[in-house]
């Protein structure tokens, strides 16, 4: 069998031959569970909507189930009260502690916060998707155990193609996130970044997929 292509978080319903991709379903919005792998959380933009209650359907024991998320901070998120996001944040970090799952995060402007709750849990793994930065924060990210997922935002930001460059391979992600492009393109992209073959990248990040979600 080829080496599939790993698509970590993405909004989008279609499905491409040769990936595995992992859905990211937002709590709260009465979307129906998708077909194939997924991760569940309530998104920090709906935290003025959806409160913790919205957990008790946390679809626990599902098969298909393969992460926290996306949950997190976004601190530069208008009218979303940033106290909200914080107690539904810590709220998704506990209960993928008790369950053992990854936990896939969305963290805009608030680093120090997302560092601090997740220092002192014992989580399985932590992702941060759609990361952009530069590469010290890369860097430090890594230090502290994160894996970084990178999507087609990279491509337009220099600094996040540095970051790319500078994050050991073991600690990386693809993904689509809402993106038009299809996740062989973002792999093309990267390899390239990367001055990689795609085969090694196809390796690379299967095995990591391994390590995280299988
Ligand atoms: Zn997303």
């Amino acid at each position: 069998m080829e080496t599939p292509y790993i698509d970590i978080h993405t909004h989008r319903h279609r499905t491409e031959p040769d990936e595995i991709r992992i859905f990211s379903l937002r709590m709260g919005n009465g979307v129906a569970l998708p077909e194939g792998f997924f991760s569940a959380g309530i998104h920090p933009w709906d935290a003025e909507k959806t409160d913790a209650e919205a957990l008790t359907d946390f679809p626990v024991g599902n098969p298909f189930l393969k992460a926290v998320g996306e949950t997190g901070l976004d601190f530069a998120a208008r009218n979303v009260d940033p106290q909200k996001q914080l107690v539904l944040f810590c709220k998704q970090l506990d209960l993928a502690e008790r369950l053992d799952l990854p936990v896939i995060i969305h963290c805009v402007k608030a680093w120090e916060e997302v560092l601090s709750e997740v220092k002192h849990r014992n989580l399985k793994a932590t992702v941060i998707h759609g990361f952009t930065g530069s590469r010290q924060l890369a860097t430090e990210l890594t230090r502290h155990g994160f894996y970084l997922s990178f999507g087609m935002r990279t491509f337009v930001s220099p600094k996040t193609m540095e970051a790319l460059q500078e994050t050991a391979p073991e600690r990386i992600f693809l993904e689509t996130d809402e993106a038009p492009e299809t996740i062989r393109e973002v792999y093309e992209r990267a390899a390239e970044v990367l001055g990689k073959e795609e085969t090694e990248l196809k390796e690379r990040l299967f095995t990591n997929y391994k390590k995280v979600f299988g």
